[in-house]
């Protein structure tokens, strides 16, 4: 997809805050909105007005609220929109089947192409009503904790609008290039935990040193390379001692080296 038609969809997709009760939560769903490339806000009768704790949250997304239409009820502020999604904590208590904001962002993009598409969020305490739910063409859960379901409305507006983001760009990335090296996860159960590695690459560290490998040399770029070398092989705990035997052996080997040489200089 090229620039213009995505600022085009961009455009098209509205974020629409209902009855917001906490000024400062306006401000970091502004914030979160424009991290993800999302400019729409709308407000529907905020219980106080965009203040200082809006524009302190916003942190820079304060172009979002000063550009936001401020309207009386939800059905003005999706008059114009093609499909309508309200937002809910609540799972089981709605009629709509909701959708997975995975899905929903799909959706949402396709429909996106022919006009305004709305995502409404409820109120703190209370969420959205009934009748507004009915104004809803769909609903979407973010599937949380059953017992504990209700999410921050700006962490709910960060959760649809990075979803929306994903779908803007397309497939999950192929790992780039520079994972190379970075440690996959384990297959077996044997693993080695960090502090096992990190232990060894100490003691790898200090045995480069008692053979002189470095010669003069800083150890840095060599102990980078290494440590990749040994991520990549997934050690689990034996091969690590392994290594370990490995490694006390040269230190051992390299001080009686350093003893011979010293007894024949004294010779
Ligand atoms: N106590 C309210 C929750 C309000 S949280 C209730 O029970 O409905 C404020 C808004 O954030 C909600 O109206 C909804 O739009 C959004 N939200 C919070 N948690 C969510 C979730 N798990 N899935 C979808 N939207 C959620």
């Amino acid at each position: 997809m090229d620039a213009s038609s995505r600022t085009a969809l961009e455009h098209n997709l509205r974020i629409v805050l209902v009855g917001t009760q906490h000024p400062g939560n306006i401000g970091s769903a502004a914030r979160a909105m424009k991290t993800m490339g999302l400019s729409s806000l709308v407000l529907v009768a905020p219980e106080k007005a965009p203040d200082r704790d809006t524009h302190a949250m916003a942190a820079g997304a304060d172009d979002l609220i000063e550009a936001a239409p401020v309207f009386a009820s939800l059905a003005e502020a999706v008059a114009d929109c093609r499909w309508v999604l309200g937002c809910t904590a609540r799972n089981r208590r709605i009629q709509l089947e909701p959708l997975h904001p995975r899905v929903a962002a799909g959706r949402a993009l396709v429909a996106a192409a022919s006009g305004p598409v709305a995502l409404v969020f409820g109120r703190e305490r209370s969420g959205l009503d009934n009748a507004e739910m009915a104004l809803c063409n769909g609903a979407v859960h973010i599937p949380s904790n059953p017992e504990f379901s209700s999410l921050n409305l700006a962490a709910a507006v960060q959760v649809l609008s990075y979803e929306l983001r994903c779908a803007l760009l397309g497939d999950t990335p192929e790992p780039a290039a520079s994972d190379e090296g970075v440690r996959t996860p384990p297959p077996s159960g044997d693993a080695a935990t960090h502090a096992q590695l990190e232990g060894l690459f100490e003691h790898l560290a200090t045995t480069l040193d008692a053979i002189d490998f470095h010669k003069g040399r800083t150890p840095d770029s060599a102990m980078r390379k290494l440590r990749r070398l040994y991520l990549r092989a997934n050690l689990d705990a034996a091969e690590v001692r392994l290594l370990h035997g490995i490694l006390a052996d040269s230190e051992r080997m390299a001080r009686l080296a350093g003893q011979r040489a010293g007894s024949s200089e004294i010779l």
